[in-house]
């Protein structure tokens, strides 16, 4: 008989780099299996997951009750296309509708299809409700901003890394600073129909516009008739202590994109979430996608959302982010450049002069805890939102013990 292969570390890496794209440069760990908060790589060796891939294991690695609806679905009925109906995306619409306050639901795979879906029904709305004469929408978007990675996004973006090399590019987009609300207002002209925004820039490393700006933002779309669409795929779903970062901010969005989270890490799945109006202008076959709303999708989100409320996972976000960042905040070393944060979407900000958070994520590995540096200075804590205060505490102690080599 033939003997299974064994890998080692060194075997993995180098298979990635022969025959992979080199677009990520991730930590050289190799992981096999994760539950909780907690993931291991080949070797057996036990981590606590700080990304929660990039907050989209909210509900924790392998949560046995989504594990269930997966298993069980996957038995049932996969993917039937929307040339069909099946019976978990009515439900899926009626769940998703209630948790969040929407009144309509576009199904979508990825976070980068949920951006692109809301940019064209935005439009649309623009040219049939706002009136706006045809090929004129414009959309207001923020410096610095993350929306994904397709061709019409990274046109719009202002990382010259995720745009060099791959022009030409969509018109139509805008970009005013973040946080600046009266940027906001002097950008908005006749034919502006939509600001797109996250509540919280998250890649560009967890900035927090200041108080009162949403409230400001809110006033100024609604005084102009311009759609205000929230990119919460990051910031949603209870990484920030509320359900909806919005919530803490008093505000509603005209159009809510989530993603990430929605379906606990176990499938791609995202949704635009709409007031009547904006969504309700797509007819059918102007839009779609063979996977957008198939019933694995919905039956693994419809437990997602069910275990985030019903395990009391949003309030601890909540609780255990307000001890995170306390215990951050209280580390005091000459290194730290700044702390922030809310809930559990956390940054540590190091000085310029650290050079380079990247060492520090690379001890934090070795006494493991996995996080990840993003820019060249910062380093983002988002553990599941199921972590304990045992567990806070002792991720403190590894990252005041890590931050020693500076
Ligand atoms: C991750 C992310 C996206 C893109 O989601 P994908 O599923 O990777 O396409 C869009 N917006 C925000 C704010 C994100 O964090």
């Amino acid at each position: 008989m033939k003997q299974p292969r064994t890998l080692e570390l060194s075997d993995y890496l180098a298979i990635e780099h022969r025959l992979g794209a080199h677009n990520y440069k991730p930590l050289d760990v190799v992981l096999s299996r994760g539950l909780g908060v907690y993931v291991w790589d080949t070797d057996g060796k036990r981590y606590l997951d700080c990304l929660s891939a990039y907050s989209a294991v909210n509900q924790g690695h392998c949560h046995p009750r989504i594990l269930g609806a997966l298993v069980e679905q996957a038995g049932k009925l996969t993917l039937t296309s929307r040339a069909f109906r099946n019976d978990q995306l009515p439900l899926f619409y009626e769940e998703i509708c209630a948790l969040t306050g929407s009144h309509k639901v576009l199904p979508m795979n990825s976070g980068a299809e949920a951006v692109e879906s809301a940019i064209k029904a935005v439009r649309k709305w623009g040219y049939e409700v706002k009136g706006v004469p045809a090929d004129q929408a414009e959309i207001i978007v923020c410096a610095d901003n993350f929306h994904g990675r397709t061709i019409a996004i990274i046109g719009f973006s202002t990382d010259p890394i995720a745009r060099r090399g791959f022009g030409p590019f969509a018109p139509g987009f805008k970009v005013i600073p973040f946080g600046d609300a009266d940027a906001l207002e002097a950008a908005i002209g006749p034919n502006t129909v939509g600001f797109l925004v996250e509540p919280i820039q998250g890649e560009a490393g967890v900035i927090i516009p200041p108080a009162g700006y949403f409230k400001q933002v809110r006033e100024i779309c609604t005084r102009n008739r311009v759609t205000l669409i929230l990119d919460e795929i990051q910031t949603g779903l209870g990484r920030t202590g509320a359900l909806l970062a919005e919530a803490h901010e008093g505000i509603e969005a005209d159009v809510t994109l989530v993603g990430k989270a929605l379906a606990g890490g176990f499938y791609p799945i995202s949704a635009v979430l709409s007031n009547q109006e904006v969504l309700g202008v797509l007819k059918p076959g102007e839009h779609g996608s063979t996977f957008g709303g198939n019933p694995l999708a919905c039956a693994v989100a419809r437990m997602a959302m069910k275990v985030l409320v019903e395990e009391g996972m949003i309030q601890n976000a909540q609780a255990m982010g307000d001890r995170f960042l306390a215990g951050l905040r209280a580390l005091n070393h000459a290194v730290i450049k700044e702390v922030r944060g809310r809930g559990l979407l956390i940054a540590l900000e190091l000085n310029p002069d650290s050079g380079g958070a990247r060492k520090l994520t690379e001890t934090l590995m070795a006494g493991g805890l996995l996080a990840k540096e993003t820019h060249t200075n910062t380093v983002r804590f988002a553990p599941p939102l199921i972590i304990t205060e045992a567990e806070v505490d002792w991720a403190l102690e590894q990252i005041a013990g890590g931050l020693g080599i500076y």
